[in-house]
């Protein structure tokens, strides 16, 4: 008996750490809704009764907000504001009440079809990170809909050792049960990039997602165990292995804090070699959490953020606001490196007309986008070059693929500078730079050298091109393999180029933040890692703790070996042998 119970799910860990609790389950899925006309003289209060649950959905939105203003992470702020955003968006009143006086549906039914005419526009962009957000205007519309019916679809009170196990969560269903000190979060559904998994990382929170069946494995109050770093979760274990967990998390735990003990330090190896550790933003307000876990800058600035947010391209002053404000934050020790905005077909800036691509990871983005919208990418320059505050500013190109276009973006820069001196205004020193993550850039790597005075090498997209594997595709993620020999070879060539050219060259790329490749990477040569704002402290005491001799050795031994597997294995040894507290 006991057999068919202890079962093991799989999924994607999104959010790092062990959870041990019991299993709460939130199956909303298949709420029914009566689907009725209304007769033509109560068509005005059915309009009523609509605009009234968005009342009083907004109100609880905002409550939820006020709530959640002391937490000391900006994600559930910014997703909070966002559904309040829709909520007040009077497209979907008008759509759905055009529904009711039209053809007299009941306001619920009206509901669901302006919830789905809106969806269904998500569901045609070609980004994941966008589709995935077409589950907000559900989240939204099942929230209006529960006022509408007066049913509470609010998660309830939850017991102190819950481990959520549903189906999706809203953003709001994940700040409620965070509020709740909840132990961990399981879904059916979701990616890295739905609401869960970045709520869950944000705070620190285990998460599984895309772990399907779920909902059909767990029983209410079933014991349960979710390792957010391997994406399984064991159902009803037996009491041993749950105790073995036991003590795994508690030294995860108490790594954890040491870790954070330790972040300000820099990262210097005890052979005396420095590598600067530094923050990957893609909001101004990151910049808080980056310096509290010992960033020593801003490796990368994803400012095409402040594109995608609004419904107009940003003025020169907002950028400028956005801009002073990471500057002024990071003070004058600590630079700040500026990425051109990486805005593509599918990754829309408001009034930029761009193609419908059917591959856009190929297609028009970035600086070759930027090249051909020379007016928009010289009104982000000009606001760069408009940076007098804090330490060294620098700006990088994304997607540079050779020295044609590399020299193209360099003579905008140049003449926009050079419009500014006519004003009268003084351009910022700024240092140049460019992102190797295109394979012919690798390759062109010495000439490009000559021209910039920094490299930054993109791994997400390096290895998505190089491997030739869509960084967003789930059914080939077992793939997408950074210690990759083509991968670790081309690093090589790299970081070789930048420093016969006498450049430092850093990495931006997801795979800086694996405490696992700091060996690889610091016997690479890298000078600095850029790296989500959680993943700091953990690179820091490793390298804190590597020789570069012996890292040094270890990459002559990888670039000699000829598959992945025997590269893993190489590394994995290596680092459980120097860092066995790494492993737990
Ligand atoms: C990269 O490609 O590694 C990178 C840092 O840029 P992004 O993830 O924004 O494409
Ligand atoms: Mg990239």
């Amino acid at each position: 008996m006991d057999l068919i119970r202890r079962q093991v799910a799989h999924g994607l860990g999104v959010s790092d750490g062990i959870a041990i609790g019991q299993v709460f389950l939130i199956d909303r899925r298949h709420v029914p809704i009566n689907k009725v006309h209304v007769p033509p003289e109560l068509v005005d209060a059915e309009v009523g009764r609509l605009e009234n649950a968005i009342g009083r959905t907004t109100v609880s939105l905002e409550r939820l907000l006020e709530h959640t203003q002391n937490q000391n992470t900006e994600e559930p702020l910014l997703v909070l504001n966002a559904h309040l955003l829709m909520v007040r968006d009077p497209l979907l009143l008008e759509m759905a009440t055009r529904q009711i006086q039209d053809e007299r549906k009941c306001a619920e039914w009206a509901l669901k079809s302006a919830v789905r005419a809106i969806r269904d526009k998500f569901d045609l962009l070609d980004d994941a990170y966008f589709r995935e957000r077409r589950t907000d205007v559900d989240f939204v519309g099942e929230r209006i809909l529960a006022a509408l019916t007066a049913r509470d679809d609010g998660v309830q009170e939850v017991p102190t050792d819950a481990v959520v196990v549903a189906h999706n969560l809203s953003p709001e269903d994940v700040i409620t049960l965070l509020r709740q000190n909840v132990r961990g979060l399981v879904t059916e559904a979701g990616s890295k990039t739905s609401h869960a998994a970045i709520l869950a990382r944000a705070l620190e929170i285990p998460a599984v997602v895309g772990c399907r069946g779920a909902l059909e494995l767990c029983g209410h109050g079933d014991p349960v165990v979710v390792d957010g770093r391997q994406g399984t979760v064991l159902i009803d274990p037996p009491d041993p292995v749950i105790e073995q967990y036991r003590s795994i998390a508690k030294s995860h735990a108490a790594f954890e804090e040491q870790c954070l003990a330790e972040a300000d330090l820099p990262a210097v190896t005890p052979d005396g070699h420095r590598v600067a550790v530094l923050a990957n933003i893609d909001i101004e307000d990151e910049v808080g959490s980056a310096l509290a876990y010992g960033a020593e800058g801003v490796g990368l600035y994803r400012t095409e953020f402040l594109y995608i947010d609004g419904r107009r391209l940003p003025s020169l002053d907002e950028h400028r606001r956005a801009y002073r404000y990471v500057l002024e934050a990071m003070g004058p020790d600590r630079g700040v490196t500026f990425r051109s905005f990486d805005l593509g077909s599918d990754k829309e800036a408001a009034g930029v007309r761009t193609p419908h691509e059917a591959n856009p990871a190929l297609g028009l983005r970035a600086c070759r986008l930027a090249l051909q919208h020379p007016t928009l990418f010289r009104a982000q320059l000009r606001a760069v070059l408009s940076c007098h505050e804090g330490g060294k500013v620098s700006l990088m190109f994304p997607m540079v693929s050779g020295i044609d276009e590399l020299l193209e973006v360099k003579a905008l820069v140049k003449s926009e500078r050079a419009a500014m001196q006519d004003e009268g205004l003084t351009p910022a020193d700024v240092r140049m730079g460019v992102m190797i993550e295109v394979p012919s850039a690798v390759w062109v790597a010495d000439d490009l050298a000559q021209e910039v005075d920094f490299f930054s090498v993109g791994t997400n997209d390096l290895i998505q091109y190089s491997l030739a594997i869509d960084r967003q595709n789930e059914h080939v993620a077992y793939l997408y393999q950074p210690l990759h020999p083509a991968n670790l070879r081309a690093l090589k060539h790299v970081v070789d180029a930048a420093h016969r050219a006498r450049i430092p060259v850093g990495m931006c790329g997801e795979m800086a933040a694996d405490p696992l490749h700091s060996a690889v990477l610091l016997g690479l040569g890298f000078d600095s890692l850029s790296m989500p704002n959680v993943a700091i402290p953990k690179v820091k005491w490793a390298l804190r703790r590597l020789s570069q001799r012996d890292a040094t050795a270890l990459v002559d031994e990888c670039l000699r070996e000829r598959s992945a597997a025997a590269i893993v294995k190489r590394v994995r040894r290596a680092m459980e042998d120097q860092l066995p507290d790494l492993f737990g």
